[in-house]
């Protein structure tokens, strides 16, 4: 057998069901990777004790027989989840030392499922980025690296510990989260399949809010199977998240067949953006050629309104974070600053926030300020939220008229080298998520599929946005994409 480390997540389930492993041996394979790949700084805050502990009751529960999905699969997960007695700090100074009292619905399921957890994974802070640079614990190591070049990359953002965390087998999947491409970019730059759910799938409580009208958990996994199981035990209705859908999750893995004859995919054409390099170009092609041969038809689309999507996101998004993060006081939780004698409340908050977020988190607090102020309401929150009506009924007309997925590229290049764009204009930042804030705005499924390998090596990977609620569909022609596209590449080992 390989390398325990380097199984999928259903080829360990069948090892583990068969008896030739036990979920001890494929944590202790993980927690040594795991010690190992430090200067990828993917696991900030290890737990293997923990994962020894779970992994030992997952192996008594398969070997009574009861095994649910997840039984005694190691996973990562993202810092943004809470997580019982464990610190849990969104990659923020100002979460810093928190360890909650309650553990969020996702993880709880993962764990009911019998996943093991092997500690918490780097992100953006508060999720807001693109390249994992924005982290209290400092960046995220791409495990990626340009055919003879040594620079250091971005394993994108904000799942950036997610991402580099399965690319280099330390795990055998991870949770991410999605509020504008936080799953989806960071997969593509790393050559592994990420998947955001249906705006509703899977709960939200017990994940620290970002934009709560955009965010939603998902897996990141080395297959598209993976994906399909691990969505399934993340997923389902929670009385504790108002917005989580009351419906059945259907078994995902079992519409696999790839059979996807006589499926409609749009090729949006406003997702065509100047200055797109070539390579994207040709394998958006490529990837429609390979569906079209798959026996789906291949249909030219219009979604006009995609240019205001990344302006209204950007207007939304920090709207919502300003007055999620009011409640980063100094009071309940975290750090609070240093107080001089004489500081009152004001002071304190004041200090507290000053000191405990970082520049982007303050930026997005002061444009979402700025938004939501009553002068500019009206310009900015109101219109942003017209302009999403407008996006989401581009998507619903394509779907009236019979198209079942849409074939985008999921990123405008390939993964960058850390330290290149964070320094630039923060806009240049933001472009990074032009194909995928659509998705968000409008509620929708959207999964990430590695297709190919640029001029440097680096992987390069297409989004698949399908119907709300069909994920098994959406699933299913991502299955399909991925036979064809045999995207088999791995990152050289340096670390
Ligand atoms: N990169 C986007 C942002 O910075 C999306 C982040 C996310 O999806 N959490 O807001």
């Amino acid at each position: 057998m390989t390398e325990l480390n380097k199984l999928t997540l259903s080829d360990a389930r069948d090892a583990l069901r068969k008896g030739e492993t036990t979920s001890v041996e494929l944590t202790e394979a993980c927690l040594k990777a795991i010690d190992a790949a430090d200067a990828l700084n993917a696991f900030v805050h290890k737990t293997p004790e923990i994962a020894l502990e779970r992994a030992k009751a997952a192996d008594a529960r398969i070997n009574a027989g009861d095994a649910p999905a997840m039984c005694g699969l190691p996973i990562g997960i993202k810092d943004l989840f809470c997580t019982k007695g464990v610190d849990s700090q969104a990659a923020s100074g100002i979460l810093e030392g928190f360890k909650p009292e309650y553990e969020s619905t996702v993880s709880q399921q993962l764990q009911d499922s019998g996943a093991v957890m092997l500690g918490k994974l780097n992100m953006d802070e508060f999720a807001m980025g693109s390249s994992n640079e924005t982290s209290v614990y400092g960046n995220a190591v791409s495990p990626w690296r340009r055919a003879d070049d040594e620079a250091q990359l971005t394993p994108g953002g904000s799942s950036g510990g997610s991402a580099s965390a399965v690319a280099a087998d330390l795990c055998l999947a991870a949770t991410g989260t999605d509020t504008g491409g936080s799953i989806r970019q960071p997969a593509a730059f790393t050559g592994i399949t990420g998947i955001k759910p249906t705006y509703g799938r899977c709960s939200r409580w017990g994940v620290v809010a970002f934009a709560s009208s955009l965010d939603q958990a998902g897996p990141m996994t080395k297959s598209v199977r993976d994906a399909a199981m691990m969505l399934e035990a993340m997923c389902g209705h929670d009385p504790k998240d108002s917005t989580s859908a009351d419906l059945a999750v259907p078994n995902f893995e079992a519409m696999l067949t790839g059979d996807i004859k006589g499926k409609k995919i749009g090729i949006p054409r406003e997702y065509r953006m100047d200055g797109m390099p070539a390579e994207i170009e040709k394998l958006w092609s490529e990837g429609a050629e390979m569906l079209r041969a798959a026996g789906a038809e291949i249909v030219d689309i219009s979604l006009p309104h995609t240019k205001y999507a990344l302006p209204a996101y950007y207007v939304i998004a920090p709207a919502e974070a300003s007055s999620n993060l009011a409640r980063y006081d100094g009071v309940r939780y975290g750090q609070r600053a240093t107080l001089e004698a004489g500081d009152g409340i004001t002071e304190m908050y004041e200090k507290t926030r000053a000191a405990g977020f970082g520049h982007e988190v303050q930026r997005r607090v002061m444009v979402g300020t700025y938004v939501l102020s009553a002068g500019f309401y009206d310009a900015y929150y109101n219109r942003a939220r017209k302009v999403r009506t407008l996006i989401k009924k581009d998507f619903e007309d394509v779907f009236a008229q019979g198209i079942d997925a849409i074939l985008t590229p999921a990123t405008p290049s390939a993964a960058f080298g850390l330290g290149e764009m964070i320094d630039a204009d923060p806009v240049q930042m933001y472009l990074n998520d032009v194909f995928t804030v659509t998705v968000n705005l409008a509620g929708l499924p959207g999964i990430s599929v590695p297709a190919g390998v640029d001029a440097q090596g680096l992987p390069l990977g297409l989004q698949l946005i399908g119907r709300p609620w069909e994920e098994g569909d959406l699933l299913n022609t991502a299955y399909a994409l991925e036979e064809a596209a045999g995207f088999v590449a791995k990152p050289g080992h340096w670390w």
